[in-house]
């Protein structure tokens, strides 16, 4: 795009953050530099506005410390020393490592990647299909989302739900586990539209976050007993006639099972067990009950402990109950990815496997898992890692097994990144890779949808690298010839998404909808094997788990005179995405300090003033950080605001240290926000129980 200064032209882009909102970028460019990224006001999901941590990006992409140039480990492991190589160099000697290895087991080398690029191309579709190739471990790609994702597949059948746009006609939005000011600001947007036109906004959170002081009515829940809220909504629906039973019998699966089940589940038990006043589930069962356009934006915060998976299952029932899927603006949405036609094979090439079936390794157990040796049930000891788009050193749970485990002085570790981050400090090979200003790539959604084109709007900065170029010549060192690898990354983008997306409408606009109806299960039509929104799950029975959901109590549950009487919930900081940016200083100046969130009370109790640092510990580890006395924590729940670099944090290391590698009930995620720790004031002996 040109403007009215003939020195500036304008590109289209997309945020590649891990973030429901996706949103279309403008980047201003002067001269070949990046001067200035705006939310595209022409998108209507974005219209104009991008939060506070990308409208920094110009600020990220040009960082003093950004990478330049390939590095190669001079120190001893996770010291963060390295001297700069050539590109050829650092390729021979990568390529020639991941050979020697592969000819004794491929399977001992490991790729671990997320979500640090949510993009297509610059994800998982040349370095997947070198991975395939070589014949790899798979990684279970489970670290955020993959419990809620199991559960919405298992009762609505796929990752669907109702536009986001449709909360505007919404009569009642009830925000359960999340911050969405912090984390799904333009949903926000539309809930506050709806609230000036009279909606009312209930928001479920172990935390009174920034989104709670804005709605009506805060529902402080202890921390996974989600479950047991949504049955006790339930039990109120039945006992009150306030059912669509037409909905109910014409589109859903396993009523009676769910029936008894919910009936279990009075308003005082589920009060108990979640730590709320009876009168505020009767309230809110009621609100729900009697509302036509009731809607639910559910979040991922409330899928992280024991029982997330049943936890979102009971929720994902709530709309059919009372026929809110009838309603324009009625309702739940917790990701709307399934609603891409993706082509995921053409993309990653699983085929290029042939006929071996590599192990899988829990990107959530890696932990544990470099530290295993070989043995015939896990195979051959984790010799080799190629890190890209994450940062497992400071993400992942337990960290500190994590840490010992890229201390291994026999591990090679090559990671591709942007910053030294604090697992390139144990990288033997860093590769400085491109920002989203600096490569092609193709986007969808969990939040909204609607496709998203990114355009380069510079020259890589430095010698940066784009993922796809890095892994392309990889694959040429290590003789992998399949013509599949010289796929260029605009041509990628183009085969990425079935035929529902035009691509030259994706050249012109930048964006392009697709055509999801106002209210998708108006008349049933769930993409489940039965149709019908299910209860029941078969596919759960089969598995022999629970066909219907109920309450799975924390591993990690306060016990009287217990060693650690606190539960501890890690929601993002404000200013942060999960790790990155955390090294923006524009953005750390804001968040300042790692900060424990605690109850007045509970800080009395072990004489901790405002600002005091304290330790926050258990078994696993130590965390030092701020002690913040504030009413956002609820009594005996302490909320560790993450995700700080570890070799920022006060004692070099962060909340992880004291979270666990337990998996949930489905999806084998992690349980960040199931874990009981002790606080106490630095210096101080005392482990007040
Ligand atoms: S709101 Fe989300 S998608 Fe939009 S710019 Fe910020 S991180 Fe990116």
């Amino acid at each position: 795009m040109t403007t009215a200064d003939p020195a500036q032209t304008v590109v289209r882009g997309a945020c590649p953050h891990d973030c429901p909102d996706t949103c279309a970028l403008l980047t201003t460019v002067e001269n070949g530099r990046a001067v200035r990224v705006q939310g595209n006001p022409t998108h209507a999901a974005t219209d104009g506005v991008l939060c506070t941590k990308v409208s920094r990006y110009a600020e990220r992409t040009y960082h003093s410390e950004r990478l330049l140039q390939p590095l190669r480990r001079v120190g001893p492991k996770g010291a963060g020393q390295f001297e700069p190589v050539g590109w050829d160099e650092a390729l021979d000697e990568i390529a020639a490592r991941l050979k020697t290895i592969a000819a004794r087991d491929p399977q001992a080398i490991l790729p671990y990647s997320y979500a640090g690029t949510m993009g297509l191309v610059q994800s998982e579709s040349i370095a997947a299909r070198f991975f395939h190739q070589l014949g790899a471990s798979l990684l279970d790609r489970t670290i955020c989302a993959s419990a809620g994702a199991e559960a919405l597949t298992q009762t609505l059948g796929n990752k669907v739900g109702m536009p986001v746009r449709m909360f505007a006609h919404s009569q009642l939005i009830v925000i359960w586990g999340s911050n969405s000011i912090g984390s799904n600001l333009h949903f926000w947007r539309i809930a506050q539209e709806a609230k000036r036109q009279g909606t009312r906004l209930v928001c479920i959170d172990p935390r009174k976050s920034e989104t709670a002081d804005k709605c009506h009515e805060h529902i402080a829940i202890r921390p996974g007993t989600d479950a047991a809220l949504a049955l006790a909504l339930m039990h109120e629906l039945i006992v009150n006639g306030w059912l669509d039973q037409d909905y109910i019998d014409r589109f859903t699966l396993g009523w009676e099972g769910l029936r008894e089940r919910a009936l279990q589940w009075s308003p005082e038990r589920a009060a108990q067990v979640c730590g709320v006043p009876v009168a505020q589930i009767r309230q809110l069962a009621q609100d729900w009950g009697t509302t036509p356009a009731a809607a639910i934006r559910l979040n991922y915060g409330m899928q992280r402990v024991r029982g997330g998976g049943n936890a979102v299952r009971a929720v994902a029932c709530l709309p059919a109950l009372t026929g809110a899927w009838r309603h324009p603006g009625g309702g739940l949405l917790m990701s709307s990815s399934g609603h891409f036609p993706v082509r995921r094979a053409a993309l990653q090439r699983p085929d290029l496997l042939g006929q071996r079936r590599p192990r899988t390794i829990n990107m959530s157990t890696i932990g544990d898992d470099l530290l295993r040796p070989a043995s015939p049930e896990f195979g051959p000891q984790i010799e080799a890692l190629i890190v890209y788009n994450s940062n497992p050193v400071a993400v992942a749970p337990e960290s500190g097994k994590v840490v010992q485990g890229f201390g291994r002085e026999d591990l090679f570790t090559v990671v591709l990144e942007h910053f030294q981050t604090d697992t390139a400090d144990y990288a033997d090979f860093i590769l400085p890779a491109t920002t989203q200003l600096e490569h092609w790539d193709i986007h969808t959604s969990y939040g909204h949808t609607d496709v998203l084109l990114n355009r380069p709007a510079i020259a890589p900065v430095g010698q940066a690298r784009t993922n796809t170029d890095i892994f392309r010549a990889l694959a040429q060192r290590m003789g992998f010839d399949d013509p599949c690898f010289a796929q260029s990354d605009e041509s990628l983008c183009r085969s990425a998404i079935g035929d529902a997306d035009d691509f030259e409408q994706l050249l012109a606009h930048g964006f392009a909808s697709l055509p999801v109806p106002d209210a998708p299960f108006a008349q049933g039509g769930f993409p489940t094997p039965s149709g019908r929104c299910e209860f029941f799950s078969q596919r759960l029975v089969d598995q022999g788990l629970d066909g219907w959901p109920d309450h799975v109590p924390n591993y990690e549950v306060p016990q009287a005179g217990g060693r650690y009487p606190l539960a501890m919930i890690s929601p993002p900081a404000r200013n942060f995405l999960n790790s990155t940016f955390v090294n923006v200083q524009s953005l750390r100046d804001i968040e300042a300090e790692p900060v424990l969130e605690m109850h007045p009370q509970d800080a009395a109790e072990r004489g901790i003033a405002d600002g005091a640092v304290v330790r926050v510990f258990n078994d696993r580890g130590t965390y030092h950080c701020k002690a913040r006395l504030n009413q956002r924590a609820r009594s005996g729940v302490v909320n560790g605001l993450g995700i700080w670099w570890r070799k920022l944090g006060l004692n070099g290391t962060n909340v992880n240290e004291l979270t666990s590698q337990h998996l949930t009930d489905l999806g084998r995620a992690p349980v960040f926000y199931d874990c009981l720790v002790q606080v106490a004031l630095v210096g101080s002996a005392a482990t007040p129980a």
